[in-house]
């Protein structure tokens, strides 16, 4: 029988994949990692043959190492969920589950142990493209369950993790840990893996600093020397591969990490100051659905209506929040009708418009088309949040304040919209 750690062969009737299978979270699929570093889903009803062979390289017994923990260090907890950064440890184990011991981690990353005491534990093995908001509650109960710990760690993959990370900032109410959220955009097994510098530099800043809430830590550059914290609702993914693919929007980055230092950047985030641990309450999601549009040239009115039976819309708008919206000449008829079916829209369910252009303002009030847009209950006037933490927030909003949330979506309410926009930004 067939399980996670074995080397196999599966062929399917396109193609023939060689590498170790993983844990899958869907019964119906094989996750395997291919030698190739990358993992890769296959239907199991697709698999024609499946054989297991001998690992290509076989890893020398790995003793494990005795752990000792120092009473001195800070004590981090480790979640593992997935994504490339996992991959190193699966590959070379050979095992897959056991590969997220402490022993597993503290093997590929020996130098963490000096500066903060380490525990590990699996929570899924996920794509994050897979995650949905039933995972974000999840993960939060994890978190309200080891509180004990000065500062939680969670592994995930990258395409998602901004998404997930402004999910924790509205989830957690008057958190007093860090949260910090560590990818890799190359996985561990590549020499260009970036994986050891994020991981090492999360540690390093909830061993320094005084943080208490959710971030992100990437790289900052293309060199692997320096790590970048980034704020958890202020944050995204620009780049599909380079390992300092993550920016902070908006905002400066709270702080930097380099050679086993913190320079504090942005000095206005939550601080540790608040002593019980136990006030943390959960705003948990429930599963609205909420949709994304992009604005283009050439929209159709069905692109707006098809949201009819949706909980709430985000409209990523052109420029300072704009949408096809004028007749102008009778090539431009269908726009008249994009703006009923938006005014129609915007009546039944939360419309808010924010930008494609990723950095800067939406601001309604400079051109006609802002103002026809406010007229008919377009939100998201004057908000500088990303398209991804609206859409958190949307859907946050509806779960835990129904009646609020056209009151609330353009308040600051976790620091994901800034009063003014800051000098580095205009
Ligand atoms: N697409 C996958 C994910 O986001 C793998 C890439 C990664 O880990 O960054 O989980």
């Amino acid at each position: 029988m067939v399980k996670e750690g074995n080397y196999v062969v599966i062929k399917t009737k396109n193609e023939e994949l060689k590498g170790l299978l993983l844990k899958s979270q869907n019964p119906e699929k094989f996750v395997i990692k291919l030698t190739s570093g990358y993992n890769f889903s296959i239907n199991k009803k697709d698999v024609v043959k499946l054989d297991i062979i001998k690992p290509e390289k076989e890893e020398k017994e790995f003793k494990k190492p005795e752990i000792q923990k120092n009473p001195k260090l800070k004590k981090v907890l480790i979640l593992h969920t997935g994504g490339t950064i996992a991959s190193k440890v699966d590959y070379k184990t050979g095992a897959v589950s056991p590969s997220f011991s402490n022993e597993d981690m503290l093997k590929m990353f020996p130098e963490i142990k000096d500066i903060v005491n380490i525990d590990s534990k699996f929570f899924g093995n996920i794509f994050s493209e897979d995650i949905n908001f039933n995972h974000y509650n999840l993960l939060a109960k994890e978190i309200k369950n080891n509180l004990n710990y000065d500062g939680i760690i969670i592994t995930h993959g990258t395409d998602t993790m901004h998404y997930t990370s402004a999910a924790l900032s509205f989830i957690l109410e008057d958190l007093v840990i860090p949260i910090i959220l560590v990818g890799a955009q190359r996985s561990s097994d590549r020499g260009s893996s970036d994986s050891f510098q994020n991981l090492f530099s999360a540690c390093q800043f909830i061993s320094k600093s005084d943080f208490s809430g959710v971030a992100i830590c990437m790289h900052e550059n293309m060199n692997d020397d320096s790590c970048l914290i980034l704020p958890g609702l202020r944050t995204r993914k620009l780049h599909t591969s380079r390992r300092d693919a993550f920016k902070a929007i908006n905002v400066k980055p709270i702080a930097k990490v380099k050679d086993n230092s913190i320079e504090i950047l942005n000095h206005d985030y939550p601080k540790r100051d608040r002593k019980d641990k136990n006030n943390l309450n959960l705003k948990l999601f429930e599963d609205p659905k909420i949709g994304i549009l992009k604005t283009h040239p050439n929209m159709k009115k069905e692109e707006i209506s098809m949201y009819s039976k949706f909980d709430g819309l985000i409209i990523e708008g052109t420029g300072l929040g704009h949408m096809p919206i004028n007749k102008v000449d009778k090539l431009t008829l269908e726009n008249e009708l994009i703006f009923k079916e938006l005014e129609k829209l915007s009546k039944k369910i939360p419309v808010v418009i924010t930008s494609q252009c990723i950095f800067g303002r939406v601001n309604l009030n400079v051109y006609s088309t802002g103002r026809k847009l406010q007229e008919i209950g377009i939100l998201g006037n004057l908000s500088d949040m990303t398209t991804e933490t609206a859409f958190i927030k949307l859907a946050w909003l509806i779960s835990n304040y129904p009646k609020d949330v056209r009151k609330m979506i353009d308040k600051d309410l976790k620091g994901e919209i800034s009063r003014r926009t800051s000098e580095d930004f205009i």
